[in-house]
């Protein structure tokens, strides 16, 4: 990409995007919240729709010379709806962490009650954790996967949320490779007569592709990064009906945030065009089908996968049963050195730390992007495991960097 302004400007800021984007191009972008927008999208962030104010909402601003703005700001919403089936869209949160923010503030009050999903279990930060605004705004209890299973344990959670009698349950999850039954919960919810929101954060774009099933229209709220598994650049969106259609958005402005970073929401308007493509479903499916062929090459090397598999883009595997000596901070760290890049993640029934766990987490939406097919992927996957196997060994460490290269030179990025 063209950094010369930047680099007349300012070198180092210059030395470190070209550094950047030749990182991108020459390592595997495994961390499952990741992926690579179009240089559409990255245009779309670049432009001088930065400059803008535009306080408030298409049609009623605060501020004059919005027209364009106003046209970004429509087309973003209309194709969103046309995504997720949506009666109502706000796609001015800042991130998915905003978007949160905004139904909590739309509808509780500090003090009030939200049950969500334990952080080590694949829960988020913005769902409760006490070290987020929300841990420290409202009284929070957590529910549980199965520790046998891996999977939800909605049963239990249907007796918590009898007991604990919360205002929100909080759905959808960052580190759960498996369908989420929006169903059960949605019924669990009625029955306490609480809210439901669905963070569809990392399956934003599974969602859209029906490649997942959708909370839209089952949910009270449904929230979603812009960037995870769609290509739409870093923001948030929320979707609901229009009963809360109102106090969603003031509670997103001027609730939780000031004026909208015009830009992004240019780079979500771009990138929900694309995704509408039919190209985007094939994109969804192999990025499912590539996960699920890189928790077979786990398993098949007696690495235990999470739940057995995976439903979705995402493998979480738990290192102890065969590598007890080895952490999740080894393995992350060895692998970057090798060029693959991926987190180390805690598993359900942690019992390590969350620095240093003892699970990795792997996603495929980036490898997808770049065109890699399950053959691809299954070879990344054994490199993967070579590293396990070896991981303070060097020899492996380099002979691995090696075919990385290679991987990456097959599969051009940003050409
Ligand atoms: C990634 C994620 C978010 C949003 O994170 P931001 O970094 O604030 O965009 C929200 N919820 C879940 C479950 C996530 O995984």
């Amino acid at each position: 990409m063209d950094y010369s302004h930047v680099r007349g400007v300012d070198p180092e800021i210059a030395d470190a995007l070209e550094g950047e984007e030749d990182r991108q191009r020459n390592t595997l972008a495994m961390i499952a919240s990741e992926n690579h927008v179009s240089e559409a999208v990255l245009q779309a962030q670049g432009s001088a729709l930065t400059n803008k104010y535009a306080e408030g909402y298409p049609g009623s601003r605060y501020y004059a010379g919005c027209e364009y703005a106003d046209e970004v700001e429509e087309l973003a919403i209309e194709r969103a709806k046309e995504l997720w089936g949506a009666e109502h869209v706000n796609v001015q949160p800042h991130s998915g962490t905003q978007a949160n923010m905004g139904v909590y503030l739309a509808v509780l009050d500090p003090g009030d009650k939200i049950l969500s999903l334990e952080l080590s279990h694949g829960g988020h930060l913005s769902h409760g954790h006490p070290a987020n605004f929300t841990g420290q705004t409202y009284e929070v209890e957590q529910y549980h996967v199965d520790p046998d299973t891996g999977y939800i344990d909605y049963d239990a959670l249907a007796e918590q949320a009898e007991e604990f009698d919360p205002d929100i349950i909080v759905s959808g999850y960052s580190a759960y490779p498996r369908v989420v039954e929006w169903e059960r919960i949605q019924d669990v919810a009625e029955s306490v007569d609480a809210y439901h929101l669905a963070d569809i954060a990392h399956i934003t774009g599974l969602v859209a592709a029906g490649v997942h099933p959708s909370p839209v229209g089952i949910a009270d709220f449904v929230t979603g990064s812009t960037h995870k598994t769609i290509r739409a650049g870093r923001g948030g969106i929320i979707m609901t009906t229009e009963e809360h259609a109102d106090d969603v958005d003031k509670a997103i402005f001027p609730g939780a945030q000031g004026g909208p970073l015009m830009h992004n929401v240019a780079g979500k308007a771009v990138g929900f065009k694309e995704a509408l493509e039919p190209e985007f479903e094939e994109y969804a499916e192999r990025t499912v089908a590539n996960a699920k062929t890189l928790a077979e090459t786990f398993e098949e090397a007696g690495i235990e996968v999470v739940s057995g598999g995976t439903d979705n883009h995402l493998v979480l595997a738990d290192l102890r049963p065969s590598h007890p000596d080895t952490t999740g901070k080894d393995v992350e760290a060895a692998l970057e050195e090798a060029g693959i890049v991926l987190n180390a993640n805690t598993v359900p029934g942690e019992t390590r730390s969350a620095f240093n766990p003892s699970g990795i987490r792997a996603g495929t939406p980036g490898l997808t992007t770049r065109g890699f097919d399950e053959a691809a992927v299954r070879e990344v996957g054994e490199l993967i495991v070579r590293v396990v196997d070896n991981y303070d060994d060097e020899e492996t460490i380099e002979s691995v960097a090696e075919r990385v290269q290679e991987l990456c030179d097959e599969h051009p990025l940003y050409e």
